[in-house]
């Protein structure tokens, strides 16, 4: 039977044989399986298990207490008493969920108010929500591109933004990141056809944000349109926190911009903001918009109360990045590469992944907690840990996690 052949597959790779016929489609699996096994030994550590809501400092599921040093909750909101209340709030007026796509049945009342606040906030005539940023990328960049186009994307990109243009069959060609000299190259040499430049603002695991000033100009001059991914900006970057476009003033050179609802705004989701007519467009074309249930009214409602602390409380804004700037001129002191480029994400490069996997099972036994990462995510050079600062860390949490920080310097320099 089926079930006796996955329990045979499973024990060969257990016993580590090398069974799996050329074309059984699993054989990847195996192979994967056996790498990891040989690479990781004992030091396997991922998925750790979370048993409250994340914040600064918080008690793990075997009961002892971390400085957190890996969430992207950068506001400090996932643990904030006016959103939780209001996601309640939102349970109790509209139930659990809306069990339907928005197009037909899946939109509320407060799905509308949340697109005009955030078009409103962002200075867009339009907003279209999605079920989470990563479905965003994929159904605004496979709606708005197609065969014969072509993407221009930073080497950088987050996956999921590759993984829209995978979709939507445009030619994606890849600049070196941040080499703007490059994308020009890449522009003069596809000139005469339909392009899209695509990048994050602030790269997810390096911290670096893009020269959307350079980039924009670039568009301009090639007559290119530019989409940019604000997720690790929005709601921290910008004089109001609509991210970089607003940090660097070229927000009226930004076609279409879009953003994540599981970072700064403590929930989940995503949402694409730009002309009405494009966005009006998106609403009625794009897959993930359409063929998928909308959001559930308490993460609606989360976001709305988390928008308003946005709007309302600059002062976090502050505090993330002095935060992310005390601890990166820190950790450089003690000696690690550590480098601080303006965002609230600050890489530790330790240059090898395994090296970063077991010095993650350390800081864990010693009551820090940081994402190690390494390829796919990031190339193996740069692999080490991926460190996030949050308005409610404390210099003094901060402090005790660079105690850890120095005392295992010797064990895990680079
Ligand atoms: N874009 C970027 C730059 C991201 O870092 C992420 C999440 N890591 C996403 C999109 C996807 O966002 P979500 O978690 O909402 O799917």
């Amino acid at each position: 039977t089926r079930r006796e052949d996955l329990a045979a597959f499973e024990r060969r790779i257990r016993e580590d044989q090398n069974p799996l016929r050329d074309t059984d489609i699993f054989q990847r699996i195996g192979n994967y399986q056996r790498a990891n096994a040989m690479r990781l030994g004992g030091i396997y550590g991922l998925y750790p298990e979370f048993n409250c809501a994340q914040d600064s400092v918080i008690t793990f599921s075997d009961n002892r207490e971390r400085v957190l040093l890996g969430t992207n909750s950068y506001l400090g909101l996932a643990d904030d008493p006016r959103v939780r209340e209001a996601a309640k709030a939102a349970i109790d007026r509209y139930g659990s969920g809306c069990s339907g796509s928005p197009l037909l049945n899946g939109t509320l009342d407060i799905h509308n108010r949340l697109e005009a606040e955030l078009a409103d906030f962002l200075g867009r005539d339009a907003v279209a929500l999605c079920s989470t940023g990563y479905q965003t990328n994929l159904t605004a960049l496979s709606a708005l591109c197609g065969p014969g186009d072509v993407v221009l994307m930073d080497a950088r990109n987050h996956r999921s933004l590759y993984d829209g243009v995978r979709l939507s069959g445009a030619d994606c060609l890849i600049y070196r990141h941040a080499d703007l000299g490059h994308l020009a190259k890449l522009l003069l040499r596809s000139s005469g056809r339909r392009r899209m430049i695509v990048t994050d603002s602030v790269f997810s695991m390096e911290g670096t944000i893009a020269d959307l000033r350079g980039i924009a100009a670039l568009a301009r001059e090639h007559g290119a349109r530019l989409f940019v991914d604000e997720s690790h900006a929005v709601g921290v970057l910008g004089a109001t926190g609509r991210g970089v476009a607003e940090l660097q003033g070229v927000e009226a050179d930004v076609d279409l911009v879009m953003g994540t609802f599981s970072k700064s705004f403590a929930a989940l989701g995503g949402y694409v903001a730009g002309c009405r007519t494009v966005i009006d467009y998106l609403k009625h074309n794009g897959g993930g918009h359409i063929f998928s249930a909308s959001l559930p009214p308490s993460v609606i409602a989360t976001v709305l109360a988390a928008l308003d602390i946005v709007r309302r409380e600059p002062e976090r804004r502050a505090l993330v990045l002095d935060n992310a700037a005390y601890m990166a001129g820190e950790l450089r002191a003690i000696g690690y590469d550590a480098p601080f480029h303006g965002a609230q994400i600050v890489p530790v490069i330790l240059g090898n992944y395994t090296l970063a996997l077991s010095a993650y099972k350390r800081f864990m036994e010693a009551g820090v907690y940081v994402n190690p990462v390494g390829p796919p995510a990031v190339p193996e050079a740069a692999a080490g840990f991926r460190t996030s600062y949050i308005a409610t860390h404390r210099r003094a949490d901060l402090d005790r996690a660079l105690d850890v920080f120095r005392r295992h310097f010797p064990d895990i320099r680079r």
